[in-house]
């Protein structure tokens, strides 16, 4: 247990850094918004979990036992964030024809598959939403008749019957001002919201189940409020999600959550259900990419296609602060790649003199004082990496030691350092059809030559693998022995 920085957070609720204090002592609990899964994630999305992971691995450094949920949104989060358009997920599965349920199960595969490749550790709970409607309906009923409305088109939160409402946001004021035009007849204030939603007349829906409201599906934000405190119990420490969540979505659950425990004004934030709400700013990229209704969108599929060890994104989003907006681009991911490839060489050198120590030794003691200021100072990861680069160049110390240091920060910043090999950095897209084990044969046979001073073979050999596409690099210490044109 490492507490000798206190760890700051900032909390989006005060706009200030503070002192994390748990609710139940020794320990954490964490919800993070999960993914509508209604088409794979992009990058940006998963810069969300890796700044969910990065703090839970702080909490865990700093000796808090972790209770993290994740959601798996999968009916209710309309194509609109404010209560217009069509259910993500209903829309999805007309336009494939296929069975909604079939396409949240993809789409949550592939979503997984992208949390693993980012070596982002698994929550306690992934929480579905469509698993918890008695629940929902439960939390609904609690509330309504002090809070909620019922429209022909369903049941609605009332803001003005909480205090404070949009404190969060700070901007509903201004929206109101801007007069934005409500798509929902009838309803009172504009940013009022969906509890539940009815099924209209005539509308098929393959996602419904029956409510003291009629038949429909329940709204998006209702499904937070009900699955964190369920899990996690009202008050718990954190809730966290993306920037845009700061202005819908999470001020609409703090008012549910506000109803639901009966607490009033926010001036107390446990009243919102969390103590903190933490937000990561976007990951951006100028030319629109990242959304996806452009076809080929930035996933992190495609970063791996195109040769990209998927470690290298998550470098990437380390060097950012998480509250500073990260702006994509192929040669900000190749530099984040080389910095990896740098850390994971000398790491190699070290592995292959000792295993590592079971500690650091006192020598690392004022580095890891200086790492341990670093995160705790709102998760500043970009200082860690610096600390990092400061204990592989020390000299004359135990390699064994070093190792532990190094793998103490790694439990934190989680960029696999240890296991990590050179050679799986390599770029190499996946159209690039080459056999390794043949290259790897040329340039032994290669190196033979020029150790028997014949220079006309070893250059016929190189002149073969560039009639490959494959460029044999001489005599960098940070390339590879080869590469792929
Ligand atoms: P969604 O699946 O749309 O609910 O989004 C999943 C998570 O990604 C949420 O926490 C969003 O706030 C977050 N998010 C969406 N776009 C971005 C982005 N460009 N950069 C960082 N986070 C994002
Ligand atoms: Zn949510």
């Amino acid at each position: 247990m490492s507490d000798a920085a206190p760890l700051q957070l900032f909390n989006s609720l005060t706009r200030r850094l503070e002192t994390f204090e748990p609710v139940h002592p020794g320990e954490a609990r964490v919800y993070s918004c999960g993914p509508t899964v209604y088409n794979y994630p992009h990058i940006g999305n998963m810069r969300a979990y890796v700044f969910a992971d990065v703090l839970g691995r702080t909490l865990s450094f700093k000796g808090y036992k972790l209770t993290h949920v994740i959601n798996i949104t999968d009916v209710g989060h309309l194509t609109d964030d404010a209560d217009a358009g069509e259910d993500k997920l209903e829309k999805a599965a007309k336009a494939n024809a296929q069975s909604i349920w079939d396409i949240a199960a993809h789409y949550t595969e592939a979503y997984w598959a992208d949390i693993r490749a980012l070596n982002i550790r698994q929550p306690a709970e992934w929480s579905i939403a469509t698993q918890y409607l008695p629940q929902m309906i439960e939390f609904a009923e609690r509330i309504a008749p002090a809070h909620c409305y019922e429209l022909e088109s369903g049941l609605y939160f009332d803001i003005s019957s909480v205090a404070d409402y949009g404190r969060l946001a700070r901007s509903h004021e201004e929206a109101d001002q801007e007069g934005r035009i409500d798509p929902v007849a009838g309803k009172r204030h504009p940013a009022d919201f969906a509890i539940w939603r009815k099924t209209s007349p005539g509308e098929t829906r393959q996602m419904e189940w029956d409510s003291p409201w009629g038949r429909g599906a329940p709204g998006w934000h209702l499904e937070c409020s009900v699955m964190s405190g369920q899990l996690l119990g009202f008050p718990f420490d954190i809730h966290t999600g993306g920037i845009d969540h700061r202005e819908i979505h999470h001020p609409n659950e703090i008012a549910q959550n506000q109803a639901f425990c009966c607490t009033n004004g926010l001036d107390v934030p446990a009243n919102s259900g969390a103590n903190l709400w933490m937000h990561n700013n976007f990951l951006v990229e100028r030319s629109g990419k990242m959304s996806k209704s452009s076809g080929e969108f930035l996933r992190l599929q495609l970063l791996i296609d195109k040769g990209y060890h998927p470690l290298a994104y998550r470098m990437m989003c380390l060097q950012a602060h998480y509250r500073s907006e990260l702006e994509f681009s192929w040669e900000g991911l190749g530099a984040a790649l080389t910095r990896l490839k740098r850390l994971v060489m000398a790491v190699a050198q070290l592995t292959s003199q000792a295993a590592p120590a079971s500690a650091p030794g006192a020598k690392f003691a004022p580095h890891l004082a200086r790492f341990d200021v670093a995160i705790s100072d709102d998760l500043n990861t970009s200082v860690v990496l610096t600390v990092l680069d400061e204990v592989l160049v020390m000299k004359k110390v135990d390699a064994g030691e070093k190792l532990a240091a190094v793998a103490a920060m790694d439990a934190v910043l989680g960029l696999d350092l240890l296991a990590l090999e050179r050679s799986v950095l390599r770029i190499r897209p996946v159209a690039a059809a080459i056999d390794e084990a043949e290259i790897e044969a040329v340039l032994v046979a290669r190196k033979e030559a020029r150790a028997a001073k014949d220079f006309a073979a070893s250059d016929a050999l190189r002149d073969k693998l560039a009639a490959q596409g494959v460029e044999v690099m001489d005599g960098d210490p940070l390339g590879w022995e080869w590469r792929l044109e």
